[in-house]
């Protein structure tokens, strides 16, 4: 567990474990707003005592990066306690009514499959302020943009600007400690091109907070792109020669950049959604 760090004035990091999770804080005139709540409402408390500790502000605002567990199941902590608004893409709710819901009540059902994990107080709580299109809010006076994004590392990714800082917090559809996951729900075609959109708007100079890792620049994101690019063309070669995804694993070449596992939760994901038209 690490302290919050200043990535740029008023702007602040905090990485959590487990998961080596980002946690965002921007410091407005009166008030604080936190970026995304980790999984579980003991995780979340533990935020709010940090915040409490660390700032003599109270938390005005909170979003979501995206709706994955480590990212929002913190939520009702803040919905319940600090009663402020949570900000999120607004198909938060229906991804987690896909996803997210029967996979926690699996977990609730049969606690002793993860045992360290503390499913059995989580409520889902999705974002009281879905957010439809670009939006400039300013929580505390301080402007921040929202910034929804088309399919990419899940169907309700939301990209955070802060302007005056030029600070980016793209949540997971860039990731500096691990390689991206895909996961249920993820769009391996889709997320190169939002990437790329992105890029147009990312300068040089600008500072990003992904969601799980150290704070990474334009050309961290343009190297992970032609990553993504490079797994979203292996996936549909696969597919072409009609390889199976055991035999697309091992066709591998030897300088793609991620574990075989990586590969192949993208390449089921690809091959379902080609399968599906
Ligand atoms: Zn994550």
């Amino acid at each position: 567990m690490s302290a919050w760090r200043e990535v740029a004035e008023g702007v602040f990091q905090r990485r959590y474990d487990p998961l080596d999770i980002s946690i965002s804080l921007i410091r407005g005139t009166a008030g604080v707003t936190i970026v995304d709540t980790r999984s579980s409402p003991a995780e979340a408390q533990e935020i709010l005592a940090h915040v409490a500790a660390d700032f003599d502000l109270p938390i005005v605002a909170v979003i979501n990066s995206h709706a994955h567990y480590d990212h929002t199941f913190g939520n009702q902590v803040f919905a319940g306690q600090t009663g402020v608004p949570i900000y999120g893409h607004h198909l938060v709710a229906t991804h987690f009514q896909q996803f997210e819901s029967p996979r926690l009540k699996r977990q609730q059902q049969d606690p002793a499959r993860e045992p360290d994990r503390d499913w059995a107080t989580v409520v889902l709580t999705p974002p009281t302020v879905p957010v439809t299109h670009r939006t400039r809010i300013s929580p505390a006076g301080r402007d921040i943009d929202l910034i929804p994004l088309p399919p990419g590392h899940t169907d309700t990714d939301l990209a955070v600007f802060v302007p005056d800082q030029r600070v980016w917090i793209l949540g997971d559809i860039v990731e500096e400690s691990g390689p991206p996951m895909f996961g249920s729900g993820c769009f391996p075609f889709g997320w190169p091109d939002v990437l790329e959109e992105l890029l147009t708007e990312i300068e040089p100079r600008d500072c990003i907070i992904p969601g799980h890792g150290s704070v990474i620049n334009r050309d961290f994101v343009i190297a992970q792109l032609a990553d993504l690019r490079a797994t979203a063309a292996m996936i549909r070669d696969g597919w072409s020669r009609g390889l199976s995804i055991e035999q697309a694993v091992a066709a591998v070449s030897d300088d793609y950049p991620w574990p075989p596992q990586v590969l192949e939760s993208a390449l089921r994901r690809g091959y379902s959604q080609l399968s599906s038209g």
